[in-house]
Protein backbone atom coordinates (compact mmCIF):
# COMPACT_ATOMS: atom_id res chain seq x y z
CA UNK A 1 0.00 0.00 0.00
CA UNK A 2 1.10 3.36 -0.74
CA UNK A 3 1.09 5.54 2.46
CA UNK A 4 1.34 8.94 0.99
CA UNK A 5 0.21 11.66 2.76
CA UNK A 6 -3.15 13.24 0.95
CA UNK A 7 -1.46 16.62 -0.28
CA UNK A 8 1.70 14.85 -1.27
CA UNK A 9 -0.42 12.39 -3.07
CA UNK A 10 -2.77 14.54 -5.75
CA UNK A 11 -4.64 11.22 -5.85
CA UNK A 12 -2.11 10.39 -8.45
CA UNK A 13 -0.11 7.07 -6.75
CA UNK A 14 3.27 6.12 -8.33
CA UNK A 15 2.54 2.40 -9.59
CA UNK A 16 4.75 0.11 -7.64
CA UNK A 17 3.16 -3.17 -6.85
CA UNK A 18 2.76 -6.26 -8.64
CA UNK A 19 0.04 -7.11 -11.32
CA UNK A 20 -0.55 -10.24 -9.31
CA UNK A 21 -4.23 -10.62 -8.53
CA UNK A 22 -5.77 -13.67 -6.45
CA UNK A 23 -8.96 -15.05 -5.99
CA UNK A 24 -10.51 -16.07 -2.70
CA UNK A 25 -9.15 -19.90 -3.05
CA UNK A 26 -5.66 -18.88 -3.84
CA UNK A 27 -5.46 -18.93 -7.05
CA UNK A 28 -3.23 -15.79 -9.05
CA UNK A 29 -3.13 -14.74 -12.05
CA UNK A 30 -1.69 -11.76 -13.46
CA UNK A 31 -3.59 -8.54 -14.02
CA UNK A 32 -4.26 -7.99 -18.33
CA UNK A 33 -2.18 -4.43 -19.26
CA UNK A 34 -4.33 -3.75 -22.03
CA UNK A 35 -4.63 0.05 -23.01
CA UNK A 36 -8.08 -0.63 -22.50
CA UNK A 37 -7.52 -1.90 -18.82
CA UNK A 38 -7.29 1.16 -16.85
CA UNK A 39 -6.60 -1.10 -13.75
CA UNK A 40 -3.56 -2.90 -15.46
CA UNK A 41 -1.13 -1.62 -13.30
CA UNK A 42 -2.98 -0.97 -10.05
CA UNK A 43 -3.27 -4.79 -8.78
CA UNK A 44 -5.96 -6.29 -6.34
CA UNK A 45 -3.91 -7.97 -3.78
CA UNK A 46 -5.87 -10.16 -1.48
CA UNK A 47 -4.96 -10.39 1.63
CA UNK A 48 -5.09 -13.70 3.59
CA UNK A 49 -4.77 -12.89 7.01
CA UNK A 50 -7.40 -10.20 6.79
CA UNK A 51 -9.70 -11.82 4.55
CA UNK A 52 -9.90 -8.45 2.92
CA UNK A 53 -9.55 -7.38 -0.49
CA UNK A 54 -7.43 -4.39 -1.20
CA UNK A 55 -6.47 -2.57 -4.15
CA UNK A 56 -3.07 -0.49 -4.98
CA UNK A 57 -3.30 3.00 -5.37
CA UNK A 58 -5.71 3.81 -7.90
CA UNK A 59 -3.90 4.18 -11.13
CA UNK A 60 -3.48 7.67 -13.09
CA UNK A 61 -5.91 6.28 -15.98
CA UNK A 62 -8.61 5.00 -13.66
CA UNK A 63 -8.75 8.69 -12.04
CA UNK A 64 -8.42 10.29 -15.62
CA UNK A 65 -11.39 8.21 -16.78
CA UNK A 66 -13.53 9.27 -13.48
CA UNK A 67 -13.04 12.69 -14.19
CA UNK A 68 -13.63 12.79 -17.47
CA UNK A 69 -17.15 11.07 -16.89
CA UNK A 70 -17.88 13.18 -14.05
CA UNK A 71 -17.14 15.76 -16.03
CA UNK A 72 -19.39 14.72 -18.87
CA UNK A 73 -22.10 14.16 -16.87
CA UNK A 74 -22.06 17.52 -15.00
CA UNK A 75 -22.01 19.10 -18.18
CA UNK A 76 -25.47 17.47 -18.77
CA UNK A 77 -28.24 19.61 -16.97
CA UNK A 78 -30.08 16.68 -15.13
CA UNK A 79 -32.47 18.94 -13.43
CA UNK A 80 -35.92 18.32 -12.76
CA UNK A 81 -38.53 20.18 -15.30
CA UNK A 82 -38.32 21.20 -18.89
CA UNK A 83 -34.83 19.82 -20.56
CA UNK A 84 -34.36 17.85 -18.06
CA UNK A 85 -31.16 15.91 -19.31
CA UNK A 86 -30.70 12.78 -16.85
CA UNK A 87 -32.09 10.21 -19.32
CA UNK A 88 -28.96 11.69 -21.05
CA UNK A 89 -26.70 11.03 -18.19
CA UNK A 90 -27.74 7.66 -18.02
CA UNK A 91 -27.24 6.99 -21.19
CA UNK A 92 -23.39 8.42 -20.72
CA UNK A 93 -23.20 5.83 -17.85
CA UNK A 94 -24.46 2.98 -19.71
CA UNK A 95 -21.59 3.81 -22.62
CA UNK A 96 -19.36 3.69 -20.02
CA UNK A 97 -20.12 0.49 -18.59
CA UNK A 98 -20.67 -1.03 -21.84
CA UNK A 99 -17.12 0.03 -23.07
CA UNK A 100 -15.67 -1.14 -20.14
CA UNK A 101 -17.11 -4.76 -20.43
CA UNK A 102 -20.33 -4.83 -19.43
CA UNK A 103 -23.09 -6.25 -21.61
CA UNK A 104 -25.71 -3.91 -23.12
CA UNK A 105 -28.07 -6.34 -22.27
CA UNK A 106 -27.52 -6.27 -18.59
CA UNK A 107 -28.20 -2.89 -18.65
CA UNK A 108 -31.51 -1.40 -18.94
CA UNK A 109 -32.75 3.00 -18.46
CA UNK A 110 -36.20 3.04 -17.84
CA UNK A 111 -37.87 6.55 -18.74
CA UNK A 112 -40.02 7.88 -16.19
CA UNK A 113 -41.91 11.31 -16.56
CA UNK A 114 -39.22 13.92 -17.38
CA UNK A 115 -36.47 11.58 -16.01
CA UNK A 116 -34.88 7.87 -15.95
CA UNK A 117 -33.52 5.65 -13.93
CA UNK A 118 -30.34 2.93 -15.03
CA UNK A 119 -30.21 -0.76 -12.86
CA UNK A 120 -26.74 -2.27 -14.62
CA UNK A 121 -25.96 -5.97 -13.20
CA UNK A 122 -22.39 -7.54 -13.44
CA UNK A 123 -23.78 -11.25 -12.77
CA UNK A 124 -21.69 -13.14 -9.68
CA UNK A 125 -20.51 -16.46 -9.90
CA UNK A 126 -23.31 -18.03 -7.64
CA UNK A 127 -26.62 -17.41 -8.98
CA UNK A 128 -28.11 -18.16 -5.82
CA UNK A 129 -26.41 -15.40 -3.69
CA UNK A 130 -28.39 -12.05 -2.96
CA UNK A 131 -27.39 -9.33 -5.02
CA UNK A 132 -24.96 -6.13 -3.86
CA UNK A 133 -26.37 -2.99 -4.90
CA UNK A 134 -24.41 -0.23 -5.52
CA UNK A 135 -26.81 3.28 -5.37
CA UNK A 136 -27.04 6.61 -6.59
CA UNK A 137 -28.49 9.32 -8.51
CA UNK A 138 -27.81 11.21 -11.46
CA UNK A 139 -30.09 14.38 -11.22
CA UNK A 140 -28.72 17.35 -9.07
CA UNK A 141 -30.38 20.53 -7.25
CA UNK A 142 -30.81 23.39 -9.90
CA UNK A 143 -27.88 25.91 -10.29
CA UNK A 144 -28.34 29.25 -11.69
CA UNK A 145 -25.43 30.70 -13.75
CA UNK A 146 -25.67 33.83 -12.25
CA UNK A 147 -25.49 33.00 -8.46
CA UNK A 148 -22.06 31.51 -9.12
CA UNK A 149 -18.53 32.27 -9.85
CA UNK A 150 -18.96 30.50 -13.44
CA UNK A 151 -21.76 28.19 -15.14
CA UNK A 152 -22.82 25.43 -12.86
CA UNK A 153 -23.00 23.30 -15.86
CA UNK A 154 -19.53 24.15 -17.72
CA UNK A 155 -17.08 21.50 -15.19
CA UNK A 156 -14.08 23.05 -14.56
CA UNK A 157 -10.93 22.11 -13.40
CA UNK A 158 -9.62 24.81 -10.73
CA UNK A 159 -6.51 24.86 -8.13
CA UNK A 160 -7.19 21.10 -7.59
CA UNK A 161 -10.80 21.25 -7.61
CA UNK A 162 -13.53 19.75 -9.95
CA UNK A 163 -15.93 22.83 -10.16
CA UNK A 164 -19.46 22.38 -11.09
CA UNK A 165 -22.86 21.09 -9.96
CA UNK A 166 -23.07 17.45 -9.08
CA UNK A 167 -19.24 17.34 -8.49
CA UNK A 168 -19.56 16.65 -4.78
CA UNK A 169 -23.18 15.29 -4.73
CA UNK A 170 -23.01 13.11 -6.91
CA UNK A 171 -21.81 12.62 -10.10
CA UNK A 172 -18.02 12.21 -9.04
CA UNK A 173 -19.15 9.72 -7.12
CA UNK A 174 -21.46 7.85 -9.62
CA UNK A 175 -18.28 7.97 -11.83
CA UNK A 176 -15.91 6.58 -9.41
CA UNK A 177 -18.50 3.67 -8.79
CA UNK A 178 -18.17 2.92 -12.51
CA UNK A 179 -14.62 2.99 -12.98
CA UNK A 180 -14.30 0.92 -9.97
CA UNK A 181 -16.51 -1.72 -11.65
CA UNK A 182 -14.88 -1.01 -14.86
CA UNK A 183 -11.58 -1.60 -13.11
CA UNK A 184 -12.18 -4.99 -11.55
CA UNK A 185 -13.86 -6.52 -14.03
CA UNK A 186 -10.41 -5.54 -16.41
CA UNK A 187 -8.64 -6.81 -14.22
CA UNK A 188 -10.50 -10.16 -14.43
CA UNK A 189 -12.21 -9.73 -11.15
CA UNK A 190 -15.18 -12.33 -11.02
CA UNK A 191 -17.50 -11.66 -8.16
CA UNK A 192 -19.47 -14.49 -6.50
CA UNK A 193 -22.69 -12.28 -6.08
CA UNK A 194 -24.46 -10.10 -8.72
CA UNK A 195 -22.73 -6.89 -8.51
CA UNK A 196 -25.62 -4.24 -9.63
CA UNK A 197 -25.27 -0.35 -10.25
CA UNK A 198 -28.86 1.44 -9.56
CA UNK A 199 -28.69 5.00 -10.26
CA UNK A 200 -31.91 6.97 -9.72
CA UNK A 201 -33.44 10.00 -11.80
CA UNK A 202 -34.93 12.29 -8.80
CA UNK A 203 -33.48 11.74 -5.85
CA UNK A 204 -33.44 15.85 -5.27
CA UNK A 205 -36.58 15.99 -5.65
CA UNK A 206 -39.72 13.47 -5.50
CA UNK A 207 -37.47 10.28 -5.25
CA UNK A 208 -40.02 8.30 -7.28
CA UNK A 209 -37.26 6.56 -9.15
CA UNK A 210 -35.74 5.29 -5.70
CA UNK A 211 -38.80 4.15 -4.81
CA UNK A 212 -39.44 1.85 -7.80
CA UNK A 213 -35.74 0.76 -8.04
CA UNK A 214 -35.70 -0.70 -4.30
CA UNK A 215 -39.04 -2.01 -4.74
CA UNK A 216 -36.95 -3.79 -8.14
CA UNK A 217 -34.21 -4.50 -6.22
CA UNK A 218 -35.77 -5.85 -3.10
CA UNK A 219 -34.25 -9.07 -2.71
CA UNK A 220 -30.71 -7.59 -2.16
CA UNK A 221 -28.57 -8.47 -0.11
CA UNK A 222 -27.53 -4.91 1.27
CA UNK A 223 -26.50 -1.74 -0.19
CA UNK A 224 -23.88 0.59 -0.87
CA UNK A 225 -25.01 4.13 -1.05
CA UNK A 226 -22.42 6.36 -2.83
CA UNK A 227 -24.62 9.50 -2.03
CA UNK A 228 -23.31 11.26 0.75
CA UNK A 229 -21.66 10.16 4.13
CA UNK A 230 -17.87 11.06 2.76
CA UNK A 231 -14.45 11.01 4.59
CA UNK A 232 -13.28 14.48 6.03
CA UNK A 233 -10.63 16.33 5.83
CA UNK A 234 -8.94 18.40 8.53
CA UNK A 235 -9.35 21.90 7.86
CA UNK A 236 -5.78 22.85 8.92
CA UNK A 237 -3.66 19.93 8.34
CA UNK A 238 -5.55 18.88 4.72
CA UNK A 239 -4.46 15.58 5.98
CA UNK A 240 -8.04 13.13 6.34
CA UNK A 241 -9.26 13.02 10.09
CA UNK A 242 -12.35 10.79 9.75
CA UNK A 243 -14.51 8.59 7.80
CA UNK A 244 -18.32 8.63 8.99
CA UNK A 245 -20.46 5.82 7.03
CA UNK A 246 -24.34 6.27 7.45
CA UNK A 247 -26.42 3.39 8.81
CA UNK A 248 -29.34 5.02 9.20
CA UNK A 249 -31.78 8.48 8.23
CA UNK A 250 -33.84 10.26 10.09
CA UNK A 251 -37.58 10.26 8.36
CA UNK A 252 -38.92 13.35 7.27
CA UNK A 253 -42.59 14.35 7.68
CA UNK A 254 -44.59 17.23 7.05
CA UNK A 255 -47.52 18.16 8.98
CA UNK A 256 -50.43 20.79 8.51
CA UNK A 257 -51.90 22.80 10.99
CA UNK A 258 -55.11 24.31 10.28
CA UNK A 259 -57.05 26.83 12.41
CA UNK A 260 -60.56 28.23 11.27
CA UNK A 261 -62.95 30.58 12.85
CA UNK A 262 -65.86 32.22 11.48
CA UNK A 263 -64.25 35.35 10.68
CA UNK A 264 -66.02 39.17 10.80
CA UNK A 265 -65.49 42.50 10.47
CA UNK A 266 -61.91 43.70 11.89
CA UNK A 267 -63.81 46.74 13.62
CA UNK A 268 -66.03 44.36 16.20
CA UNK A 269 -62.76 41.41 17.99
CA UNK A 270 -64.00 38.79 19.17
CA UNK A 271 -61.87 37.14 22.13
CA UNK A 272 -60.72 34.20 19.76
CA UNK A 273 -58.61 35.03 16.45
CA UNK A 274 -57.46 32.40 14.57
CA UNK A 275 -54.22 33.69 13.83
CA UNK A 276 -53.63 34.62 17.30
CA UNK A 277 -55.15 30.79 18.14
CA UNK A 278 -51.95 29.55 15.68
CA UNK A 279 -49.35 31.28 16.97
CA UNK A 280 -50.02 30.21 20.83
CA UNK A 281 -50.10 26.74 19.26
CA UNK A 282 -46.98 27.14 17.18
CA UNK A 283 -45.30 28.55 20.53
CA UNK A 284 -46.58 25.45 22.18
CA UNK A 285 -45.14 23.20 19.36
CA UNK A 286 -41.91 25.22 19.38
CA UNK A 287 -41.31 24.43 22.82
CA UNK A 288 -42.13 21.40 23.10
CA UNK A 289 -38.75 18.89 23.26
CA UNK A 290 -39.13 15.10 22.06
CA UNK A 291 -37.69 13.11 24.21
CA UNK A 292 -33.53 12.46 23.57
CA UNK A 293 -32.79 9.25 22.34
CA UNK A 294 -29.84 7.35 21.27
CA UNK A 295 -29.45 3.88 18.94
CA UNK A 296 -25.92 2.25 17.59
CA UNK A 297 -25.24 4.38 15.14
CA UNK A 298 -25.56 7.69 17.18
CA UNK A 299 -23.46 6.77 20.41
CA UNK A 300 -20.82 5.07 17.74
CA UNK A 301 -21.27 8.82 16.33
CA UNK A 302 -20.42 10.79 19.41
CA UNK A 303 -17.26 8.26 21.00
CA UNK A 304 -15.92 8.55 17.24
CA UNK A 305 -16.14 11.93 16.67
CA UNK A 306 -15.80 13.43 20.18
CA UNK A 307 -12.13 14.09 19.81
CA UNK A 308 -12.78 16.75 16.96
CA UNK A 309 -15.08 19.08 18.77
CA UNK A 310 -14.48 21.89 21.04
CA UNK A 311 -13.98 20.39 24.54
CA UNK A 312 -17.81 21.55 26.09
CA UNK A 313 -19.38 19.86 23.26
CA UNK A 314 -17.07 16.87 23.13
CA UNK A 315 -17.53 16.38 26.87
CA UNK A 316 -21.14 16.57 26.07
CA UNK A 317 -20.96 13.96 23.12
CA UNK A 318 -19.28 11.48 25.58
CA UNK A 319 -21.40 12.36 28.20
CA UNK A 320 -24.69 11.71 26.34
CA UNK A 321 -22.99 8.38 24.82
CA UNK A 322 -22.59 7.20 28.39
CA UNK A 323 -26.07 7.98 29.45
CA UNK A 324 -28.66 9.40 27.31
CA UNK A 325 -30.73 11.07 30.56
CA UNK A 326 -27.64 13.15 31.13
CA UNK A 327 -29.26 16.22 31.35
CA UNK A 328 -26.37 18.97 31.01
CA UNK A 329 -25.26 16.84 28.30
CA UNK A 330 -28.64 17.29 26.56
CA UNK A 331 -28.61 20.92 27.47
CA UNK A 332 -25.14 21.40 25.77
CA UNK A 333 -26.07 19.49 22.56
CA UNK A 334 -29.80 20.79 22.25
CA UNK A 335 -28.49 24.00 21.81
CA UNK A 336 -26.01 23.75 18.84
CA UNK A 337 -27.85 23.27 15.82
CA UNK A 338 -25.75 20.78 14.25
CA UNK A 339 -26.07 18.77 17.02
CA UNK A 340 -29.65 18.90 18.40
CA UNK A 341 -30.86 16.74 15.37
CA UNK A 342 -28.72 14.12 16.71
CA UNK A 343 -30.13 13.38 20.11
CA UNK A 344 -33.94 13.00 19.23
CA UNK A 345 -37.07 14.14 17.08
CA UNK A 346 -37.05 17.53 15.83
CA UNK A 347 -40.06 20.06 14.31
CA UNK A 348 -40.18 23.05 13.38
CA UNK A 349 -42.39 25.29 11.55
CA UNK A 350 -41.57 26.27 8.22
CA UNK A 351 -44.50 28.17 6.75
CA UNK A 352 -47.75 30.52 8.21
CA UNK A 353 -50.75 31.37 5.98
CA UNK A 354 -53.45 33.17 7.33
CA UNK A 355 -55.94 35.77 6.93
CA UNK A 356 -57.85 37.04 3.74
CA UNK A 357 -58.20 41.19 4.13
CA UNK A 358 -56.49 43.51 5.82
CA UNK A 359 -59.54 44.75 7.16
CA UNK A 360 -61.29 41.21 7.97
CA UNK A 361 -61.22 38.88 11.02
CA UNK A 362 -59.20 35.66 10.17
CA UNK A 363 -61.32 32.62 8.63
CA UNK A 364 -58.84 30.25 8.38
CA UNK A 365 -54.47 29.72 9.36
CA UNK A 366 -52.35 27.31 7.75
CA UNK A 367 -48.81 26.43 8.55
CA UNK A 368 -46.79 23.49 7.96
CA UNK A 369 -44.37 21.37 10.74
CA UNK A 370 -41.51 19.91 9.47
CA UNK A 371 -40.34 17.07 11.62
CA UNK A 372 -37.15 14.92 11.01
CA UNK A 373 -38.52 11.62 13.47
CA UNK A 374 -35.51 9.60 14.87
CA UNK A 375 -35.51 5.84 13.90
CA UNK A 376 -38.06 3.80 15.22
CA UNK A 377 -41.14 6.11 15.37
CA UNK A 378 -44.13 6.37 13.11
CA UNK A 379 -45.22 9.56 11.40
CA UNK A 380 -48.48 8.52 12.90
CA UNK A 381 -47.05 8.69 16.82
CA UNK A 382 -45.30 11.97 16.18
CA UNK A 383 -48.13 13.50 15.18
CA UNK A 384 -49.93 12.15 18.60
CA UNK A 385 -47.47 13.55 20.27
CA UNK A 386 -47.24 16.96 17.98
CA UNK A 387 -51.49 17.37 18.92
CA UNK A 388 -50.70 16.71 22.85
CA UNK A 389 -48.28 19.41 22.87
CA UNK A 390 -50.47 21.91 20.74
CA UNK A 391 -53.28 21.43 23.40
CA UNK A 392 -55.53 23.24 21.35
CA UNK A 393 -59.05 20.54 20.47
CA UNK A 394 -59.94 22.96 17.97
CA UNK A 395 -56.74 22.82 15.53
CA UNK A 396 -56.86 20.06 13.04
CA UNK A 397 -53.51 18.73 12.02
CA UNK A 398 -52.71 16.10 9.05
CA UNK A 399 -49.65 14.23 8.08
CA UNK A 400 -49.52 15.48 4.26
CA UNK A 401 -46.00 14.51 3.57
CA UNK A 402 -44.79 13.36 -0.10
CA UNK A 403 -41.69 11.22 -1.06
CA UNK A 404 -40.90 9.67 2.41
CA UNK A 405 -40.96 6.44 3.96
CA UNK A 406 -40.63 5.64 8.05
CA UNK A 407 -37.80 3.39 8.29
CA UNK A 408 -35.42 1.93 10.80
CA UNK A 409 -31.69 2.05 11.08
CA UNK A 410 -30.03 -0.25 9.15
CA UNK A 411 -28.05 -3.33 11.45
CA UNK A 412 -24.33 -3.06 12.77
CA UNK A 413 -23.54 -5.87 10.26
CA UNK A 414 -19.60 -7.02 11.33
CA UNK A 415 -19.32 -8.47 7.35
CA UNK A 416 -20.13 -4.30 6.38
CA UNK A 417 -18.80 -2.66 9.13
CA UNK A 418 -15.48 -4.25 8.99
CA UNK A 419 -15.06 -4.16 4.67
CA UNK A 420 -15.98 -0.54 5.51
CA UNK A 421 -13.14 -0.44 8.13
CA UNK A 422 -10.75 -2.03 5.92
CA UNK A 423 -11.27 -0.21 2.67
CA UNK A 424 -10.57 2.82 4.23
CA UNK A 425 -7.40 1.62 6.53
CA UNK A 426 -5.78 0.36 3.71
CA UNK A 427 -5.73 3.33 1.89
CA UNK A 428 -5.48 5.58 5.04
CA UNK A 429 -4.28 3.42 8.19
CA UNK A 430 -4.98 6.26 11.24
CA UNK A 431 -8.18 7.66 9.91
CA UNK A 432 -11.12 7.01 12.33
CA UNK A 433 -13.82 4.87 11.23
CA UNK A 434 -17.42 5.30 12.71
CA UNK A 435 -21.12 5.22 11.83
CA UNK A 436 -23.15 8.05 12.10
CA UNK A 437 -27.10 8.49 11.77
CA UNK A 438 -27.92 11.28 8.68
CA UNK A 439 -30.12 13.92 8.83
CA UNK A 440 -31.20 14.20 5.49
CA UNK A 441 -33.26 11.57 3.44
CA UNK A 442 -31.89 9.78 0.49
CA UNK A 443 -32.50 6.58 -1.53
CA UNK A 444 -31.45 4.46 1.26
CA UNK A 445 -34.56 4.80 2.60
CA UNK A 446 -36.60 3.03 0.10
CA UNK A 447 -34.30 0.11 0.27
CA UNK A 448 -34.58 0.10 4.32
CA UNK A 449 -38.36 0.27 4.00
CA UNK A 450 -38.23 -3.31 1.95
CA UNK A 451 -35.58 -4.36 4.96
CA UNK A 452 -32.75 -4.23 2.69
CA UNK A 453 -29.33 -3.16 5.11
CA UNK A 454 -28.34 0.31 3.02
CA UNK A 455 -24.91 1.62 3.78
CA UNK A 456 -23.83 5.45 3.10
CA UNK A 457 -20.05 5.17 2.13
CA UNK A 458 -19.69 7.98 -0.33
CA UNK A 459 -15.27 6.97 -0.57
CA UNK A 460 -14.57 10.80 -1.00
CA UNK A 461 -12.25 12.93 1.29
CA UNK A 462 -13.37 16.16 1.64
CA UNK A 463 -13.15 19.20 4.16
CA UNK A 464 -16.08 20.19 5.52
CA UNK A 465 -15.52 24.11 4.65
CA UNK A 466 -15.33 23.04 1.49
CA UNK A 467 -18.27 21.22 1.08
CA UNK A 468 -21.03 23.13 -1.09
CA UNK A 469 -23.70 20.13 -1.73
CA UNK A 470 -27.18 21.80 -3.21
CA UNK A 471 -25.39 25.04 -2.36
CA UNK A 472 -23.15 27.48 -4.69
CA UNK A 473 -19.55 26.62 -6.29
CA UNK A 474 -19.72 23.01 -5.46
CA UNK A 475 -16.09 21.60 -6.09
CA UNK A 476 -14.35 18.05 -4.94
CA UNK A 477 -10.70 17.84 -4.24
CA UNK A 478 -9.22 16.03 -7.18
CA UNK A 479 -6.62 14.29 -4.87
CA UNK A 480 -9.78 12.83 -3.16
CA UNK A 481 -10.70 10.55 -6.64
CA UNK A 482 -7.62 8.40 -6.34
CA UNK A 483 -8.21 7.29 -2.93
CA UNK A 484 -11.97 7.18 -3.32
CA UNK A 485 -11.34 4.42 -6.04
CA UNK A 486 -8.97 2.37 -3.90
CA UNK A 487 -11.43 2.69 -0.79
CA UNK A 488 -14.90 1.66 -3.39
CA UNK A 489 -12.83 -0.80 -4.82
CA UNK A 490 -11.85 -2.68 -1.62
CA UNK A 491 -15.37 -2.62 0.12
CA UNK A 492 -17.06 -3.63 -3.63
CA UNK A 493 -14.43 -6.81 -3.57
CA UNK A 494 -15.03 -7.67 0.29
CA UNK A 495 -18.72 -7.66 -0.17
CA UNK A 496 -19.13 -9.55 -2.86
CA UNK A 497 -15.86 -11.86 -3.47
ZN1 LIG B 1 -27.25 13.33 -3.22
Amino acid sequence: MQLLPFDQSLGLFPLSLSNIIRSENGDEFIGRKTSKCLFAGAALVFSMAGHAWAASAGDRQAVEASLALAEKAIALRSVVGPGNQTPQVAQLFRDALVAGGFSASDIAITPYRDTAYLIARWPGRDPSLKPLVISGHMDVVEAKAEDWTHDPFTPKMEKGFLLGRGATDMKLDDAIAIETLVGLKCAGYRPRRDIIIAFSGDEETAMATGAIIAEKLAGAELVLNVDGANGVIDEKTGTPDYFAWEGGEKTYADYRLVVTNPGGHSSEPRPLNAIAEMAEDILRIQHYRFRPEINDLSRGYFLGAAQWEAAPIAAAMRAFAAEPTDEAAIETLSADPSFVGRIGTTCVVTEINGGHALNALPQRVTANVNCRIFPGHSRAEILGELKQAAADPAMTITDVTEGSVETPASPMRADVVGAIEHAVHGVYPRVAVFPSLGSGASDSMWFRSHGVPSYAVSPLFIRNSDSFMHGLNERTPVASVGPALDILTAMVTELSH
